[in-house]
């Protein structure tokens, strides 16, 4: 048969539009949870509460207590690009909190059933909204839209329902249920030891107790304790390091006891970081890597190498750490504008700063496991 002639060229439709673009940002349940985490924080929010059905395809609710959403802003909160968070360009560069983009929630209005209840302090009822394709939409066909006055406490609940049910495709990439809760109960591990002034719970529908659950006020060795268990904990060490340290970095052991002096940092920018991670005497088969970057769940290949190299000559081969650091470094120089579905992030002077990190993990590495051979001795 000949070759087709050219066919004609014709424009997507709005909504179709919107639902590719939402499948780019919420890859599975548990990226859309991250989302959502990252706004009830984002709220000061000291509770969240995560409830999960059928690995979050079916229902993944998540309510806080938080400051709550304005009546009156409820009819755009699921339009693509309307925020609270950011009015300027400029004000990317200054940006602290999670969110700045204004599309999470409507990119999850595009390929679900979302369903917002949410209570300021100053509202004397809370208000339930139900979103689709960006707009409010009639709880029940024929009613009318509009927010509806309820009973709810103060801060925000967040039901989405039927997850990907118009992007089959979306839906068939996916694993079984049980894989795809494993991956919310990670995520929700990893914001409560980042977190561990707010409590955290995270469960399965109709199931009595918790497979997350973490108080209000603990700390971060606290918290791992809780979520990653006692063996691992009291293996764990502990550094800070910044770019205002005169030696770079303190361990715990190294806060007394200063000897050689080492060179002033050229890093121009302004750093800090806090990491717990295990000894020599933790071994796991794969590396666990928690990393927040000014507070957000990222990647980072280039951490992840340096943090190896670190543990090279500490750990048998083929061990491997339980590694949380946390890094927060001038907002200017973290690149704002990656898109928010990469996780991997780059920033400023990134080589020099992971070095630095790296060495300093490794100097407490290197410390204990002499004082372990010199324990063995005696
Ligand atoms: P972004 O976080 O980038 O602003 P989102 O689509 O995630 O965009 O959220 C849009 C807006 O909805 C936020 O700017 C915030 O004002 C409001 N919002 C979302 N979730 C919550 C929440 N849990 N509590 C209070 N406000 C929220
Ligand atoms: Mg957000």
């Amino acid at each position: 048969p000949p070759p087709p002639g050219p066919r004609p060229i014709r424009r997507l439709q709005e909504s179709v539009i919107n639902r590719i673009a939402a499948g780019e940002i919420i890859h599975r349940p548990a990226s859309a949870l991250k989302e959502l985490i990252e706004n009830s924080l984002d709220a000061g929010a000291t509770s969240i509460k995560v409830t999960v059905k059928d690995g979050g395809l079916k229902l993944l609710q998540i309510q806080d207590n938080g400051c709550g959403i304005r009546k009156d802003d409820l009819p755009i909160l699921a339009e693509r690009f309307t925020t609270s968070k950011l009015s300027t360009f400029s004000d990317l560069k200054r940006l602290t909190t999670y969110g700045f983009r204004g599309e999470a929630l409507a990119s999850i209005s595009y390929v679900s059933n979302l369903t917002v209840v949410t209570k300021t302090k100053a509202d004397t009822c809370a208000w339930k909204a139900c979103y689709s394709d960006g707009a409010l939409t009639p709880a029940k066909a024929g009613t009318p839209a509009d927010p509806k006055p309820c009973a709810g406490n103060d801060g925000t609940t967040i039901t989405v329902e039927n997850l990907f049910y118009n992007t089959p495709t979306r839906l068939s990439a996916l694993r079984g249920s049980s894989e795809e809760y494993a991956r919310i109960v990670d995520v929700v591990s990893k914001y409560a030891i980042h977190n561990p002034t707010v409590s955290f719970t995270c469960k399965k529908v109709g199931t009595p107790s918790p497979d997350v659950s973490t108080p209000s006020s603990s700390t971060t060795g606290q918290a791992i304790r809780l979520l990653y268990g006692q063996t691992l904990a009291k293996e764990l060490l502990h550094v800070t390091a910044s770019s205002t340290d005169k030696k770079g970095a303190k361990t715990d052991e190294q806060l007394d006891g200063e000897d050689e002096d080492e060179d002033m940092s050229e890093d121009t920018e302004a750093w800090s970081a806090e990491a717990h991670f295990t000894n020599a005497n933790y071994q796991a088969k794969k590396m666990t890597l928690l990393l927040f970057i000014n507070h957000r769940l990222v990647e980072s290949s280039r951490i992840k190498r340096a943090l190896e190299a670190a543990y090279n000559g500490v750990l048998a081969k083929g061990a491997s750490p339980f590694v949380y650091l946390s890094l927060q470094i001038d907002p200017r120089s973290v690149d704002v504008n990656v898109h928010p579905t990469k996780k991997e992030v780059h920033f400023l002077n990134e080589d020099a700063i992971i070095e630095r990190i790296a060495d300093v993990i490794q100097q407490a590495l290197i410390g204990q496991s002499q004082s372990r051979v010199y324990e063995y001795q005696t």
